[in-house]
């Protein structure tokens, strides 16, 4: 009999990994990065940035976006940048979209092995909730005064999300072009917010639950140990909670590695050039 056609298997340059990031990161920030994981997905990564810079084309970045969206913090100039993420997303033809911030540490490996297990062309909205709660907004309607509200998930975006291309293509009247800017008026919610109102309160679509996506939202000390290097993506805690990080008992010090993505990586990728080099037996 002939052989059962199956679903071919998931290739690395299939996935479409956005990095959202702002001028003033790219020193502070991207660099790790760079030198960390995206050093090993660098055909799978596209920058999404506000403004130019000549040393970031120079540390071996070819995909650097420059959004032209303002460098502020503001749920405008951040929709403004996923609108531009979306955008250049479906324009790849890529079957897989995902979206991490610039203190997300992404593993490639467990990225493509969860993704494998899905198919693009189904509708998969992937992460994890930033609340234990669906959020209730208001919906301005065009047209008349009239408000509505609506309870959906959303996925974090500080923990880094997907979506499929299936699912991405039907979002289209509401995500792209500019449209998502609009959309996220009519509810006035942030980015990754807006997201899970077009999926979830438009589409109909569910989001997936998953605890392999983290932000410095969460306690990242109290990731086990032994499952940190399964996890999908990590983060840190910044300056005003350095001592939110992941627990990795080898590596660098927390003075050399105070994000702990130096350990990981070198855990990860043992023949980095950097990397303590491993004892014999
Ligand atoms: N960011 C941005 N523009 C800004 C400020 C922040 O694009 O003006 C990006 C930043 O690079 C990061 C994300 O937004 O990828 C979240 O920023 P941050 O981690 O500083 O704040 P959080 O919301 O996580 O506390
Ligand atoms: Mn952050």
């Amino acid at each position: 009999p002939p052989a059962r056609a199956h679903a071919p298997h998931l290739r690395p340059d299939d996935i479409f990994i956005a990095v959202k990031t702002t001028r003033k990161n790219h020193g502070p920030r991207l660099g790790l990065l760079l030198r960390t994981w995206i050093s090993r997905a660098r055909r799978q990564t596209f920058i999404f940035t506000d403004g130019d810079d000549p040393d970031l084309q120079l540390q071996g970045s070819s995909h650097v976006i420059n959004t032209n969206c303002s460098a502020v913090h503001t749920r405008q100039a951040l929709c403004c940048k996923m609108s531009v993420e979306y955008d250049k997303f479906i324009e790849s033809g890529r079957k897989w979209f995902c979206h991490v911030d610039d203190d997300n540490y992404v593993n490639p490996r467990g990225l493509l092995q969860l993704l494998s297990t899905f198919s693009p062309s189904q509708d998969v909205y992937l992460g994890r909730p930033s609340l234990d709660h669906p959020i209730e907004a208001t919906e301005r309607v065009q047209g008349g005064g009239t408000v509505t509200t609506v309870k959906f998930w959303f996925a974090t975006g500080g923990a880094g999300f997907c979506l499929s291309r299936g699912l991405a293509l039907k979002m289209s009247p509401w995500a792209s072009l500019g449209s998502f800017m609009s959309t996220a008026e009519r509810v006035r919610l942030p980015d990754d917010c807006t997201v899970g109102y077009i999926v979830e309160g438009l589409l109909g679509a569910r989001l997936l639950h998953s605890a392999l996506f983290h932000s410095h939202l969460e306690n990242l000390q109290r990731l086990p140990p032994d499952t940190v290097l399964q996890q999908v993506t990590l983060s840190y805690g910044g300056p005003e909670n350095p001592r939110n990080v992941v627990n990795v008992a080898r590596g660098f010090s927390l003075q050399q590695d105070p994000t702990r993505f130096k350990s990981v990586h070198c855990l990860l990728y043992p023949d980095t050039d950097w990397c303590p080099v491993q004892k014999q037996g």
